[in-house]
Order: structure tokens, then C-alpha cells, then sequence
């Protein structure tokens, strides 16, 4: 498929959707305010149904135009490749004579945030062509180290001897750089999230829809492989479950988070995508049993679930999530605990989240490594994707507004810093143009992807 074809397709059906969230806001608003709330009533389910009919539709669409099988095999391909060449770049031929990036695991963070961690030093070893080594002593989740845990992100090459090491940013080519986080590096380089490689960009968006998050499932999927003793016990866990397509995954992050980083967000919130999810499924084959994978940190939110939503069955572990809770976290039991959950929520048919949370992100992230393109399958009840740390995250306005009392104007072509999406029709942003910050009508931009000219690793055949 061409690229002008496969980006009108997404656009059709993000602006169903679209419209769908401006209706349904507006007419919540008046069902409010007005005595005629039955026959709102009636208007906003009947929307509801045709909105249902017209995504279930276009997502028919990849099945019958006959290059399925070409977009799963190239992005099957695509990633096989790039997996070759991280294992090139962390496999060097003489360890002691490469250039080496350090960065150590000793982020006093949660293990999402760590995983982020070392996916922006692995994309920063990829994008300066040096072997990535991680210092991993003394870690958090496990005091001896990643490697107890997972497999080694070289075989080869995991130390830095005792080479001179110098800090970042560098002003000659030091042998030996190590880095900052994120949070605290200086002159940010273009080529950090949410930028891709240029020389991989047009593959990747013939058959993903976000290819950014793709991008960084690739290096998750490259340093997220645990050791036999870890791979077990995710499996014993996962082997007493009755986990079963169609389901869907739910992720409710609660405890530290909330008040301080995010908003409370109550189950009806979660559960309201989850039976429009299966409504939508309804109409095209029947549903036996609506199963929900329920992940959380809150130890009480399964059986509050339960009582509350009888017409679901609720898969999750109350043991994972007791674990998981603020004050018992940072222990291996807890650690195979929440891999079992990312692993159930990525293989889930669709994810309802927060993006707040740094879970919530790496089980999309994983769930785009999962399947061909999992960019129509999640919901986030708060923010849009993001990376944290990542550099500005620009739409282009594709179609002029006149702007007004609330929206700002914009031409074609303009670029639009985002700040989020209300989820009502609208998000915020500022035209990088005029500055005017404001209010945007989302149907009429697009997500601007960043290029960047990453090494493109020739060495390692295509
Ligand atoms: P964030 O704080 O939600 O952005 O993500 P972090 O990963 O940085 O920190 C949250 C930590 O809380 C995780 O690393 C887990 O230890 C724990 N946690 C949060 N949600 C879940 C969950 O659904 N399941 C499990 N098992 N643990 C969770």
C-alpha cells in the first residue's frame, strides 16, 4: 500500500472517532442542563451504535485490500532487522577496542521508569554507533544486578575495563562516555524520542500507525527477555489463569500516583471502554464471556470490580497487585509480579489505561512489538503517548481554522506544539507560528513524525 493510502485510512477513522467525542460531550453537557434527557438519551446511544458500525467497518478494511499478509511479513521483517542490528552494535568483534556507552540502573524510580531508562541509553548507543553497557549493581528490583534477572544485553561485551570514562556531553570523541538521565541532559539530542531512524521510517509507516512507540517496543523487546528462572515463574503464574481471546486489558494505577502525578480515575471511567469495545465486537461475531484482564496497585480494585460488574469476568491476580502496592515494591516478588501483568496487557486485544503511568506505557509499547499495529487498540484515559524526557511533540494543522473565541487559528502546514487531547473533539497546543496557545479542533492536524538520520548500520544485511 502507498503511504497516502494507508495515512487516510488512520485519519477516516481517528476522526470517526473524533466527531463521535464531540457529540457525545456536547450532548452529555445539554442532557444536563435540559429536561429532555430521555430523548438525549436516545440520540446519544443511537451515535453511539452508528459510530460503533463505522469503526468496526474500517477496521475490515486491512482484511480485504489484499496486503495483510505483506504487513505482517514486512513488519515482521523490519523488526527482525533492527533487533540484528542492536545485536550487532552490543556484540562487537574486540570488546576491549570499542567505543562504549555507559549508564547505570540506580534511577530511584519504579520499574517502568527504569525500563524507560534504558531504552533512551540503548536508542543513544544505536544513534552514536557505541555499545551500550549497563551498571547494574546494587539495583532496586534485584541487588545483584539486571543480569540475575534478565539475559545480558551483550554476550560479549560488559564491561568497560579500566578505560578513562567521560561524561556527556563530549567535546572530543572519548573512547568511554557515560550518561546522564534523561531528565538531567543538557542540549537535548535530536535524535531522542519520539524521533525515528529515516532510513526505517517509510517501512514502518506502511504498517504502523504510531510508529514512535513502535520504535521503543523494539528496544523493550531487545533488552526485555528474562533468564529461565523469571521466564518460569511468569509462566507458572500465567498458566493458572483462563486467559482467553477477546479480552481486554485494564490497567489502574493508584496508590503514590494518585494526587501527586495523576488523577483518580474511578473503575466506571475504565469499564465504560470496555463495553464499548465489546459492544463494537457484537456487532460483527457473538461474545460468549466479556473477560478483562485487571492489572493495579491497589489490592482492592478486583474485587470492587467484581461485586460491581457481574457481567464481566475478571482475570488478575489479588496477590500481584498486593505486591505491587507503594510500600512492598521494590522486591523480586513484586518484579514478577508486574511482568506478568505488562505480558498479560500486551497480549490483551485492547488496553484501557492511564499514559500517565509509565505501566501504562510499556504495555502499549510492548503490545506494538506484539502484533502488526496497535495503535487503534488502547485508550488512555488521561494523557497521549509521550516518552518521558522526550523532545517536542509537534502536530502539523492539515486544514485551515479560522479560530475563535476558544480555538486558535491555524493554516495548513503550521506546526502545533500539543500539550494533550481533551478527548471532547479538542486538544491544547501552541501554533509554533503565531505563539497563540489554545484550544485546537484535533480533526484537523496530524501527528508530525520526527525523522532522524540514525547510522543505518550497512554492515547488517537488509
Ligand atoms: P508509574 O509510577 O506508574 O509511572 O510507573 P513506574 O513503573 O515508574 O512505577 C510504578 C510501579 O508500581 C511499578 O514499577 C510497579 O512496581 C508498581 N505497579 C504499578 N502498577 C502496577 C500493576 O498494574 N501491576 C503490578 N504488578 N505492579 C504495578
Amino acid at each position: 500500500p502507498t503511504e497516502d493510502y494507508e495515512n487516510l485510512r488512520r485519519r477516516i477513522y481517528s476522526n470517526t472517532k473524533e466527531l463521535w467525542y464531540y457529540v457525545n460531550h456536547e450532548l452529555t453537557k445539554v442532557l444536563q442542563e435540559d429536561n429532555k434527557a430521555e430523548k438525549i438519551q436516545t440520540i446519544l446511544d443511537q451515535i453511539g451504535e452508528r459510530k460503533r458500525s463505522l469503526l468496526s467497518d474500517q477496521q475490515e478494511l486491512p482484511k480485504l485490500d489484499g496486503y495483510q499478509d505483506w504487513r505482517i511479513a514486512e513488519a515482521a521483517n523490519v523488526s527482525d532487522l533492527v533487533q540484528r542490528r542492536l545485536r550487532h552494535l552490543q556484540n562487537p568483534p574486540d570488546c576491549k577496542d570499542a567505543r562504549k556507552l555507559i549508564c547505570n540502573l540506580n534511577k530511584g524510580c519504579g520499574f517502568g521508569c527504569q525500563l524507560h531508562h534504558i531504552v533512551y541509553c540503548l536508542i543513544f548507543a544505536y544513534a552514536t554507533e557505541r555499545t551500550l553497557i549497563l551498571n547494574s549493581k546494587g539495583w532496586r528490583y534485584n541487588n545483584k544486578g539486571w543480569d540475575y534477572v534478565f539475559q545480558p544485553i551483550s554476550d560479549s561485551c560488559t564491561s568497560a575495563y579500566d578505560d578513562k570514562v567521560v561524561q556527556w556531553p563530549v567535546t572530543y570523541d572519548a573512547k568511554v562516555v557515560s550518561l546522564p538521565f534523561i531528565d538531567s541532559i543538557s542540549q537535548k539530542p535530536k535524535f531522542l524520542p519520539l524521533a525515528i531512524p529515516k532510513d526505517l521510517a517509510h517501512r514502518i509507516t506502511r504498517f504502523n500507525g504510531d510508529p514512535s512507540s513502535w520504535w521503543i517496543g523494539q528496544m523493550l523487546k531487545y533488552v526485555l527477555k528474562p533468564r529461565q528462572a523469571m521466564q518460569k515463574a511468569i509462566n507458572d503464574t500465567i498458566a493458572k489463569m483462563n486467559f482467553k481471546a477477546p479480552i481486554v486489558g485494564v490497567h489502574i494505577r493508584r496508590t503514590d500516583k494518585v494526587g501527586t502525578e495523576a488523577a483518580f480515575h474511578h473503575i466506571h471511567e475504565y469499564m465504560a471502554h470496555v463495553k464499548d469495545y465489546y459492544d463494537q465486537l457484537e456487532l460483527t461475531r457473538p461474545v460468549a464471556v466479556r473477560r478483562v484482564y485487571l492489572a493495579t496497585d491497589d489490592a482492592n480494585v478486583l474485587e470492587d470490580a467484581r461485586s460491581k460488574y457481574p457481567g464481566y469476568t475478571f482475570l488478575g491476580d489479588a496477590s500481584i497487585a498486593k505486591t505491587a502496592a507503594t510500600h512492598r515494591r521494590y522486591t523480586p516478588l513484586s518484579l514478577t509480579g508486574l511482568l506478568v501483568d505488562l505480558h498479560m496487557l500486551a497480549m490483551c486485544d485492547y488496553l484501557v489505561c492511564t499514559f500517565s503511568s509509565q505501566v501504562g506505557r510499556v504495555a502499549y509499547e510492548m503490545m506494538q512489538t506484539n502484533r502488526v499495529d496497535a495503535s487503534d487498540s488502547f485508550f488512555s484515559l488521561d494523557d497521549i503517548y509521550y516518552f518521558g524526557g522526550q523532545n517536542a511533540h509537534d502536530r502539523i494543522a492539515v486544514m485551515h481554522n479560522e479560530g475563535n473565541y476558544q480555538d486558535i487559528a491555524f493554516q495548513v502546514g503550521d506546526l502545533i506544539g500539543i500539550a494533550g487531547n481533551h478527548w471532547n473533539g479538542y486538544g491544547r497546543g501552541t501554533n509554533k507560528r503565531t505563539n497563540l496557545n489554545g484550544l485546537i479542533p484535533w480533526y484537523k492536524t496530524a501527528d508530525h513524525l520526527v525523522l532522524y538520520p540514525f547510522p543505518d548500520y550497512k554492515q547488517v544485511p537488509m
